[in-house]
């Protein structure tokens, strides 16, 4: 079913779970994902970023997620969010289609203007009915990575605990996404969460954190983030690179086949079960 953001973040911050926001960009990674989330009982967060939305179209992915999550996720509570909207009118947009929780990511930018385009955000959600989460700190990728920049260099882009506490009460986000060692992307051996920076954010803030970039974070560190209060944890690279994999596997041993059901179905159950994974290492099997 269709749920507000707040029912399954507020569940999972009360009995100390966390709960995965998997990115979905079509139809099958959206029934996957709610497949792998019934088979473990667990609530769920679809969102979907700028890019599928450019993909797919708003509304398109938009009636596809409330309409599996209807339908399909019968039995579990499912979450729509926008994941990284980078202006106001992405936004806005996504709100009037009927998202619960929007993510207003303007970190790249100078402090004062990410706090005024955050609280712009945050204010006009709010007067939706909808939730904000805003980012601080820069959470390194690809491109950071291809420009050089080594573990060391990381720490300078890590979020400040102290400054953290004033952007929650100038902006009034109700969750927020630090950067504290994970990236965006797959960099094994790469990635190590900064535990007492967490901690301390946490104390600081009292909100609940979203750990992004955490398809290549070690499960213990991930395990550890949990007990330290992370609540939701944003899955993206991981099912893609799933998908990808099987679909390759897939035409390239049945170079015959030219159903695009029979050739989509293996990556969809390659999907599920890197859900099914997630969901069981984030702790929210039979939370539903
Ligand atoms: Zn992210």
């Amino acid at each position: 079913m269709l749920v507000h953001i707040k029912d399954i973040i507020s569940k999972a911050q009360k009995e100390g779970y966390a709960v995965a926001a998997f990115n979905t960009f079509n139809l099958e990674t959206t029934l996957a994902i709610v497949k792998g989330a019934m088979n473990k009982n667990s609530p769920v967060i679809i969102q979907v970023s700028e890019t599928t939305i450019q993909y797919a179209g708003l509304k398109p992915i938009t009636h596809i997620v409330k309409t599996i999550a209807k339908n399909e996720a019968v039995k579990i509570p499912v979450a729509l969010h926008l994941d990284h909207g980078k202006s106001f009118r992405s936004v806005a947009e996504c709100i009037s289609a009927g998202f619960s929780s929007i993510h207003i990511d303007a970190s790249d930018l100078p402090y004062d203007e990410n706090v005024a385009l955050t609280k712009q955000a945050t204010h006009y959600a709010h007067k939706h009915k909808c939730w904000a989460q805003g980012e601080l700190g820069n959470i390194l990728g690809q491109k950071d990575v291809d420009a050089g920049l080594t573990e060391k260099d990381t720490e300078r882009y890590m979020t400040d605990p102290e400054q953290a506490e004033k952007f929650i009460k100038q902006t009034e986000i109700n969750t927020l996404a630090p950067s504290v060692g994970a990236m965006h992307g797959l960099f094994p051996g790469k990635e190590k969460i900064d535990q007492e920076r967490l901690k301390k954010i946490h104390e600081k803030t009292k909100v609940p954190l979203v750990l992004h970039g955490a398809s290549g974070v070690s499960n213990e560190d991930i395990k550890e983030a949990i007990k330290n209060v992370v609540v939701v944890i944003n899955i993206d690279t991981s099912l893609r690179q799933e998908f990808s994999r099987s679909l390759r596997e897939t035409l390239m041993s049945n170079v015959h086949e030219i159903d695009p059901r029979k050739i989509l179905t293996p990556p969809m159950a390659a999907v599920q079960k890197a859900v099914e994974e997630k969901v069981e290492i984030f702790g929210s099997t039979n939370r539903s």
